[in-house]
């Protein structure tokens, strides 16, 4: 746990002390209509961690009130998603679908108390009675219900004796309050829709304020912890819960402010657009802020949690750098993984006064990674290096192949350039080369000084390999619409040429490639005969200043 604690633990550490609760229960509450997204994960390690910081319990529910939106994949998205992050919810995953005949117990009993009543408005002058902020609503004459008519009406409601919207259920609270939520808000309405779960046994369902809070009870949640624009809620919550006089102890709700990043749109409604307008391949597009993307396109899971930690929890929204998280995965992966060589825009060097081949042992890791592993590298006269590592014209500041200057093959020798063939158009097909022998790294006694050192592979032994360059989605850092989108989010190279000790050893599924980022081996895509690789992140804030 962080020496600093959050606002969140300060308040279960009240109530520890208090002894109100005999365990802190708090639980994970989605709606299973889309992929979660980095704003879940936040709310999952709040969730979770506050449960395994207390030596209590964390519930999966499933806030599955909703039946035209839900599916069962998403349910599975989001077990997945509390998984790979590392948590564990106890015992099965919990559905608020499964409490509807409590819940409608107990919309009986508020009934029977004259606290609750069926109102026949529509839609529209249910708004209109509401009133505004400044001006208090108006109650509808349907308010004065007897409870027998009342009862009547629920029940029939719910056996489907009426059309969608032409009676919903309403608690009787006051339609004056400050508080526009508070002007006698929906319990229930009628919805003739099949149900993922119950199938079509309801065609009544209950609102969010009306299910959220007695699936807190029913589960002994202690602490229901939810984001900031559900505040106007929570009393709602607090009168549903004191009405209907339950056994204590009950729960109550504690907000926190919602993660924002920009660059990123994070509403499951917007990604879902995303997903069906096949601007990206799908949820798990490594585009994507789902959790399942960022698992695809190779983040860790600590560098997730990491995130999450660093951000902290805070009572007031802000928008979060995307930058941050990108530190964060770099700076997972930078204490981890292999470095090894790929060029991604290979142009072919000759060495002319080479002869033969070796293989030359080269580490894994930087002195300052403390892991051990090493490969052989092969290496002949005939080798790629990086297009853009070669310059017949180079500007001052340019550190790397030159006619005049020399550079340094990583792990291997100092070459310089004889001369350059060019193709009719003028374009460079092949570099001629010279190597000094005794420049060998690691053993170097040529006294050449070279300004760089630069990747390279084997023309013979080198294999075929898919990148693919993942850059952020959208172009602007607080995006509205599709036109935001970033159009190079994506560049696919078909042809990047790897040392083949990546692909035969398979040291590891993430790597830096030295001098262009880390990469993952695709966990779908990628095949022997077709490995793929994908960008996770560039080794340094290429859109910092
Ligand atoms: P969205 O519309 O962005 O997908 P939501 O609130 O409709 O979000 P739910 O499935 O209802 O999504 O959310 C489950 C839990 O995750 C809720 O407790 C919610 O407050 C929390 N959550 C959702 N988005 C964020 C976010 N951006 N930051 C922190 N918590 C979030
Ligand atoms: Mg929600
Ligand atoms: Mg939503």
């Amino acid at each position: 746990m962080s020496e600093n604690k959050d606002f969140l633990r300060v308040i279960v550490e009240e109530d520890i002390k208090k002894g109100t609760y005999k365990e802190i229960v708090t639980r994970f509450p989605p709606e299973p209509n889309g992929f979660p997204h980095i704003g879940h994960a936040k709310s999952i390690c709040i969730n979770f961690g506050i449960a395994k910081d207390y030596s209590g319990h964390c519930n999966l529910r499933m806030d599955d009130t909703n039946p035209t939106t839900e599916d069962t994949k998403y349910v599975e998205a989001l077990k997945d998603a509390v998984k790979w992050l590392g948590f564990k919810w106890i015992g099965e995953v919990r559905y608020t679908s499964d409490y509807f005949p409590k819940i409608y117990e107990y919309a009986v009993k508020l009934v029977k108390m004259g606290k609750a009543y069926v109102d026949s408005l529509n839609e529209e002058e249910i708004k209109e009675y509401r009133g505004t902020v400044t001006t208090p609503g108006k109650r509808s004459k349907y308010a004065q219900r007897t409870i027998e008519e009342n009862l009547d009406l629920l029940e029939k409601m719910k056996n489907g004796e009426f059309k969608d919207g032409e009676h919903v259920l309403r608690a009787k609270i006051d339609m004056g309050a400050a508080n526009m939520k508070m002007r006698d808000p929906l319990l229930y309405r009628i919805r003739h829709a099949h149900h993922f779960r119950t199938k079509d046994e309801w065609c009544i369902y209950p609102m969010y304020d009306f299910a959220h809070c007695l699936s807190d009870y029913i589960e002994g949640v202690s602490h229901s912890i939810c984001t900031l624009e559900f505040e106007n809620n929570r009393d709602i919550y607090d009168w549903l819960l004191d009405e209907l006089d339950l056994t204590p102890p009950r729960p109550y709700q504690h907000e926190f402010a919602r993660l924002g990043i920009n660059y990123t749109v994070m509403s499951k409604r917007k990604l879902l657009e995303l997903v069906n307008g096949n601007y990206v391949s799908g949820w798990d597009d490594p585009r994507m802020p789902t959790i399942a993307g960022y698992k695809r396109r190779g983040y860790t899971p600590e560098s997730i949690l990491n995130f999450c930690d660093q951000i902290g929890i805070a009572k007031a929204n802000s928008m979060v750098d995307v930058s941050q998280l990108e530190f964060c995965i770099r700076d997972d992966l930078n204490k981890k993984v292999p470095r090894v060589m790929c060029v991604l825009d290979p142009i072919k060097v000759t060495i002319e006064n080479y002869e033969g081949d070796e293989e030359i042992e080269a580490s894994y890791y930087p002195h300052d990674v403390p892991k051990e592993g090493s490969r052989k590298i092969p290496f002949s006269n005939e080798i790629y290096i990086e297009r853009e590592d070669f310059m017949e014209n180079p500007p001052k500041e340019y550190n790397r192949l030159t006619l005049e200057q020399p550079v340094r093959l990583r792990h291997a020798y100092i070459i310089t350039c004889k001369e350059v063939i060019k193709d009719s158009l003028g374009n460079i097909v092949e570099i001629k080369a010279l190597y000094n022998k005794d420049s060998k790294s690691g053993q170097d006694k040529s006294g050449i000084k070279v300004k760089s050192a630069i990747q390279w592979v084997c023309a013979k032994k080198a294999k075929r390999v898919e990148v693919r360059l993942y850059d952020r989605l959208y172009k602007n850092e607080a995006p509205e619409s599709l036109e935001d989108l970033n159009p190079n989010s994506l560049k696919i190279i078909k042809d990047a040429l790897i040392e083949p000790a990546v692909i035969l050893e398979k040291a590891d599924e993430r790597f830096q490639f030295e001098r262009q980022g880390y990469f993952y081996a695709d966990p779908i895509d990628y095949s022997d005969e077709n490995p793929v690789f994908n960008k996770i992140v560039g080794l340094k804030d290429s859109w910092a200043k």
